[in-house]
Order: structure tokens, then sequence, then C-alpha cells
């Protein structure tokens, strides 16, 4: 909000510097996250290890226009919270309960429900708002550090465990499954992530009251039936009036809110016109269903899911780890990781490839990531021509490296439409590498966190 002064500023001079200040000010809530006895980045690593046992026990929509849409609005709300960066994610869980649940560390998961029962984009802004606010209060691991403290109380004096130390403390509190201490939060959390939850609306160009119409909704609708949302969010004292303040301190309502737009009646349109899901589909932590068995999903052919254990790959170069139920197969200078049936007829359907490119440098000593980018797609481009760019290039760090992720469609040697992840990176010494993820679209959520994981252990020489 400050950029827009910037220019003023330096107009204006120094002497108007408090006033403009002054005017842009707001009295926001203070908000900060409580006791945690772990890092930030630690978060990232235990709400992935977390969601990826949670994905084994759900149904994840799998509807590309959906999910995209999802994701880019809760990408965009959370561009706008304060605090640690982190690497976001949002999906919708085939679950006609309304009901929504974040883990540490950015990931997201919205009910096809919600979106289902929301009026407008304006009220699953404010659903996704709320738990962009557990994320950023670390609610899940100040949790757990709470209750593992609690049990083992001079087992850390002060500071972050260190190390390996998350899954020691997971093992001891009931694992990274759907561990009821990352989604049953009490309601002083409850009434932090409302108070979040509004600041991120309304500096997202939202009217925050959007968040609790929506509770008010489903509350007077359903009497809590269908509404899991507050047996996992217990409703707080006085949530309609702290939110009320909460804009008040943010100098009122915006005059001309964003309310609704025609992606999000669209989207919920889809959604209403799908089957309803697979009755064992959802569990929940807090009324004891029990989760699905997921071989449910398998359809018949397909190979055995990413294990959650790790191996390491080494080259004199760099190194990474792989889910230990992969094979490595080197052929011509790429190297393919897949699990037993990955491949069909010679093709690669479920798992991923890593190779160097050896790009045109134009007589530059070292080429840009962007070039390097450029080269490689549409060299791949030249030899699929069926493959399709889903999702423009992103940035991200591979190995402490800048590196793109792009994403791509295909079809796929198993037939139907495939999605391929690219990875590109400039090593320190120059060398190009990239990374392919491959997995039927059906099928690509099982495999999107094993090609995280990997990316994410990339370490250069
Ligand atoms: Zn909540």
């Amino acid at each position: 909000m400050f950029s827009k002064h910037l220019t003023l500023w330096t107009i204006l001079g120094l002497t108007f510097v408090i006033a403009v200040a002054a005017y842009g000010a707001d009295n926001r809530t203070k908000l900060k996250p409580g006791v945690n006895i772990f890092s930030p980045k630690q978060d990232i690593e235990m709400g992935r290890q977390s969601a990826r046992e949670a994905e084994r026990q759900l149904q994840i929509l799998n509807d590309q226009q959906a999910t995209s849409y999802i994701d880019s609005l809760g990408r965009q709300l959370a561009s706008n919270a304060p605090g640690e960066k982190y690497p976001y994610q949002f999906k919708i869980v085939n679950d006609t309960a309304i009901n929504a649940f974040a883990l540490p560390g950015g990931f997201v998961y919205v009910n096809r429900g919600a979106i289902e029962a929301a009026d407008n984009e304006a009220q699953i802004a404010g659903v996704i708002a709320h738990e962009i606010g557990h994320v950023v209060l670390r609610h899940g691991t100040n949790q757990v550090s709470k209750a593992y403290l609690a049990k083992a109380p001079l087992a850390i004096v002060g500071g972050v465990l260190g190390g390996n130390a998350a899954g020691a403390v997971m093992g001891s509190l009931g694992g990274f499954g759907l561990n009821s201490l990352f989604l049953h939060y009490s309601r002083e959390a409850e009434t932090q992530a409302d108070l979040m939850g509004t600041q991120i609306l309304h500096d997202s160009g939202y009217d925050p009251k959007a968040m609790v119409d929506f509770f008010e909704k489903i509350q007077n609708a359903s009497k809590g039936s269908t509404a899991q949302f507050f047996s996992d969010h217990p409703n707080p004292e006085n949530r309609i009036s702290n939110v009320q303040k909460e804009i008040v301190k943010l100098n009122g309502a915006l005059p001309d809110p964003k309310t609704d737009s025609p992606e999000f009646q669209t989207v919920k349109d889809l959604l209403a016109g799908m089957p309803a899901p697979r009755k064992n589909g959802s569990p929940t932590t807090s009324n004891g269903r029990q989760p699905s068995d997921r071989t449910g999903r398998n359809r018949s052919g397909s190979p055995a899911p990413p294990s959650g254990g790790l191996t390491s790959y080494k080259s004199p170069d760099l190194q990474f780890r792989y889910p230990d139920n992969w094979h490595q197969d080197l052929q011509g200078g790429t190297t393919t990781f897949s699990p037993d049936g990955g491949s069909v007829n010679g093709s690669l359907a479920w798992g991923m490839v890593f190779s160097t490119f050896d790009a045109d440098k134009h007589g530059q000593a070292r080429i840009s990531l962007d070039d390097a980018a450029d080269q490689l797609l549409s060299d791949l481009q030249r030899t699929n021509a069926n493959m399709r760019v889903t999702r423009s290039r992103q940035r991200m760090q591979i190995g402490g490296q800048d590196g793109y992720l792009t994403e791509l469609s295909n079809t796929s040697p198993a037939g139907g439409r495939e999605t391929d992840r690219i990875y590109t990176v400039v090593a320190p010494n120059g060398q190009v590498y990239y990374f392919v993820g491959v997995a039927p679209q059906d099928d690509f959520d099982r495999y999107a966190l094993a090609f995280e994981d990997l990316i994410d252990t990339v370490r250069f020489k």
C-alpha cells in the first residue's frame, strides 16, 4: 500500500512523510505466532509430509479448471498475507461436507461442498483467507509444540528443535496423517485466524464481512450437520462482532469491494454438475470416521503410488532424494526414476526424468535461466507435438539456485492426457539441468508431492 505513496514522497519531500504515513496506516490487530519449537522451514517439511499422507486418505478432485481457479484465488490471497512466505498450494477435496483445512507450511484443502455452498467468490475467499490465517500464525505446529512440551517439558529449553526432530516428535504424537493437532484448533486460534483472514481479505480488495456471512449461512442452514467446518474450526465467541471491530480498525469497509466473478460461478456450476463423491471418501479426525482405503482409487494397471521413504541419488555434480520404490535407469545421458510398471511400451508414463541440456549460449560464457528455459521448452515441443503449456513458468529455488517450474499437458502413453512438470535450473558451474515429472492427469496429484520432494532435496556440489 505504501508503494503508491513513494512518488509522492520523492516529489513532496520528507516534510510530508509523517502526514502521508499517518494517512496510509491503520490500527489493525497485531497478530503473532505463539510458542513453537520448530522453524518455519520445518513447518513446510512437516506440512508436506502430512499433505502426502492426507492425500492418500482423501479423494482429491482432479478437475483442472476448478483446481486452478481455487489455487490461483488462494495464491492471490496468500500474496497479501504478512510474515513468512510459504510455498502455498490449494486443492479441492471431493467431499460434499462443508469444510476446509490447512496444514503447516501452506498446504490448503477446500472441500467441494464449501465451494458449492458459497454464494459468491468473496465468501469462498473468506474461508480460504481464514485457512491462510492458520498457516501464517503457525497454529498446527504451535499445537504440536504445546503437546510435546507438555509431555517432555525438559526436552528442549528455548530455541528450536533441529535436524530430524520433527519426525520423532510427530511419531510420539500420532504421526503425520490427518493428525488432529494440525486440524482441530482452539477457539482462541479461531479468533486469531478470523482476524488475520479479515486483514487478508481487506488487503486483497474484498469485504471481510463475506467471511462471517458464510459462517452464519452454513450455521443457520445445517445446524452443524454437514458443516464439519465447525467441528474442525470451533465457533469462537463473538465471531461476527470481532470481525466487524477489525473492519473498523482497518479504516472501515472498502468503497467498492470485490464480491463475485464469472469464474467462481462457472466453477460452482461445474462442481454441482459432477457425480456425487464415493461414499467412503473423506475422513475427518474429529468425528471418528475412518480414512478410506486408497486402493479403491487405483485404476487397473497403475503402478504402486510413490513411497514416503526416500533414497539418495548422487553424481559428481549434484545429489537429490527420490521415493525408495522407484528404480533409476540411465540411457543416453538421461536418467529415469520410475516405479515398477511406470513405463508403457518403453515410454515413461509415471515417474521423473533427469538430464542435462546443452543450450546454445550465443557466444556468452554463461547462459541465462530465461534463455535456457525457452530453448529447452521449444526443444521439447518440437519432439512432442501434443505438448501444451497449461501453467506458465514460475520462479522457484532449486538447490539454492534460481529455477523455473512450467506445467504442460501431453498425451499419456497409458491413454488419455498426462500432466508434465518441467523444472529447469542453471547449476553454479553453468550447466543446465532439467527434471520432468510425468503422470496421467487423473493420477497426477498422487505424484506431485513426490516430484516436489525430489526437487526440494536437490543440492549442487
Ligand atoms: Zn479455523
